[in-house]
């Protein structure tokens, strides 16, 4: 192969990948047994009246209202990370490691066609 195949291959190997980990990320999340602890898993609704859906949807209102009550106007992925390790069930911990593995996945496939078209630009005249 040569450069250009290559980077033509990986970019077909990277939506196969992806392909993988949305499926296996609908699965875990379909799959959603709820935390050990009693208190993240909380009410059965939130304050709008939605239903309680999995330990991913909990942590995002958890940080939310932390977040809210410090006064603070940023989300924190961070804070959201550490939450889901700490009182996420093991599918809603693989669902979010999924969602983490296709934003580097598509990362690298935004890099690898800026190869492609760069050498497109050389071939050029
Ligand atoms: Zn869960």
């Amino acid at each position: 192969m040569n450069k250009l195949e290559k980077l033509a291959f990986r970019i077909g190997e990277i939506s196969n990948e992806i392909k993988k980990l949305k499926d296996q990320r609908e699965i875990n999340l379909e799959h959603c047994h709820g935390s050990e602890d009693e208190d993240f898993n909380g009410p059965s609704t939130n304050s709008d009246n939605v239903p309680f859906e999995n330990c991913l949807y909990n942590a995002y209102e958890w940080v939310k209202a932390d977040r809210e009550s410090d006064d603070e106007t940023y989300f924190s992925y961070t804070a959201f990370a550490d939450v889901i390790n700490d009182y996420g069930c093991a599918n809603c911990k693989g669902a979010y490691l999924a969602k983490r593995e296709i934003g580097l996945l598509k990362q690298e496939r935004g890099r690898v066609v800026g190869n492609i078209s760069t050498i497109g630009k050389s071939l050029k005249g």
